[in-house]
């Protein structure tokens, strides 16, 4: 079974959701469950609500789970199995203060020495602390394991300390619950990011003192770097997958585009189904990827081409199929939901609006701006006249000269009006490729 084992402390990011799309095709690869598992280890930390947010997010994305659990749910078996490992002897109860183990701290560091936690230590503070963690003890062996991208790794004894498996207050750390539930589920394929390499041989280690000897196939996923190349954080939008939704990004786009990324891809545009043709893990780069909005731009314009017209028009609050058409002729110029919907946003704006604002954002009223005004209504009343007849088959040739003789203008003076009445904006796709379809709308576009 797979797993996507969010903590439901934030929002998603886009790193989290690629760990996700990842364990989800595995597990339709290999024909197995794929488990969702909401890691509520860190009750100061958990938001409501951000389990609901990370269900609503996946599903958008096309990602279904066959199980839903709440670690918290699991708390009784984490303490049971920590209290085995207590008569087992692997693991132990440690009365270290918080004061003890800051001083010890401090003198590592003015030792210029790395902090160590010595089992010693473990009952020095007793009578102080009625509040005892337990934590396991540390291999006396080297650890390592296989990473399906990153290849060999492994771990000095020294650089697994004993570490802690149950708080103060009983709850279960990070390490501990995942590493337990992990087995009690059946996981057998771990897909996260790298940030967890060195949680590995703890969970390792957990599971070799429970006994459970199920081997375990990981891939820990490079860290994705911002444009400037450093790692990518919360003061970067891009990192926030409700960010990249807030643009005008498509679902189907973006996780285009996290497969793509850092990855050897037998093609660029595809979708998630069509991905698990041919997804190969192994085949991800071992160095960070850098996020590169432009080729995102580009996908989403690509899947914008593979969008139904009937899907677009919804998507951009129209009903006919007709506008999604519309839609696709601005690809060239537009890249996000956002972008396209201005642009149709504006061929429907009243025209004499949106002069007004225009005059008013040039804020002089310079003689040219007068003189385009003046063209412009003169043009809107010929053609709302020429609209009391149905316009709606009318060729774009037929339109234009029959439109440049009834309001006497030319060149110039005809054709900036023309395409400002009809497109609301100064620059734009041909007008003849628009024409088919504004035809159908002429007096909804036209209007005042
Ligand atoms: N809750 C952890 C996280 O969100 C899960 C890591 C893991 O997949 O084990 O980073």
């Amino acid at each position: 079974m797979l797993r996507f084992a969010p903590s439901p402390t934030g929002d998603m990011h886009t790193g989290n959701l690629r760990a996700a799309v990842f364990n989800y095709i595995l597990a339709k690869q290999r024909n197995e469950k794929f488990l969702l598992r909401i890691e509520d280890t860190d009750t100061a930390r958990n938001i409501e609500g951000k389990d609901k947010d990370i269900m609503f997010l996946l599903n958008l994305f096309g990602i279904t789970w066959d199980n839903l659990v709440y670690q918290s749910h699991n708390f009784p078996r984490h303490r049971q199995l920590a209290e085995y490992l207590i008569q087992k002897g692997d693991a132990f109860y440690c009365y270290c203060t918080k004061e003890f183990l800051d001083q010890k701290r401090e003198l590592a560091k003015a030792n210029h020495q790395a902090f160590r936690y010595d089992d010693d230590w473990a009952e020095l503070e007793k009578d102080k602390n009625p509040h005892p963690v337990v934590r396991l003890r540390a291999p006396k062996e080297q650890m390592g394991f296989h990473d399906a991208i990153k290849g060999d790794i492994t771990f000095a004894p020294s650089e697994i300390d004993s570490f802690i498996i149950l708080k103060e207050d009983g709850i279960p750390t990070y390490n501990f619950a995942c590493a337990v539930d992990d087995m009690l589920y059946d996981i057998d394929f771990i897909v996260r990011g790298e940030d967890h390499v060195s949680n590995t041989p703890k969970q390792i280690l957990i599971h070799q003192c429970l006994n459970y000897d199920k081997t375990m196939q990981f891939a820990h996923l490079p860290i994705i770097l911002n444009e400037e190349g450093k790692k990518m954080s919360k003061r970067d939008n891009a990192s926030s997958v409700q960010w990249l939704l807030d643009c005008g990004f498509l679902p189907q786009a973006i996780v285009n585009y996290l497969v793509l990324m850092g990855n050897k891809t037998p093609c660029e545009v595809f979708t998630l189904k069509e991905c698990m043709e041919w997804f190969d893990i192994t085949k991800i780069a071992k160095a960070p990827a850098r996020f590169d909005i432009d080729k995102l731009k580009f996908l989403n314009r690509e899947h914008f081409k593979r969008l139904n017209e009937q899907d677009l028009a919804v998507l951009l609050g129209y009903k006919d199929s007709a506008i999604g058409a519309l839609a696709k002729l601005y690809l060239q110029e537009a890249s996000t939901l956002n972008e396209i919907r201005e642009k149709v946003d504006l061929i429907f704006a009243k025209k004499g609006l949106l002069l007004a604002q225009y005059k008013e954002s040039a804020k002089t009223e310079n003689a040219e701006i007068l003189e385009f005004e003046s063209q412009v209504k003169t043009l809107q009343d010929t053609l709302l006249t020429m609209l009391n007849q149905d316009c709606s088959k009318t060729e774009f040739d037929t339109f234009k000269s029959n439109a440049m003789q009834n309001s006497g203008l030319k060149g110039k003076a005809f054709f900036k009006p023309l395409r400002f009445l009809l497109t609301g904006l100064a620059h734009g796709p041909e007008l003849s490729d628009l024409f088919p379809i504004l035809r159908l709308y002429l007096k909804d576009i036209v209007r005042n």
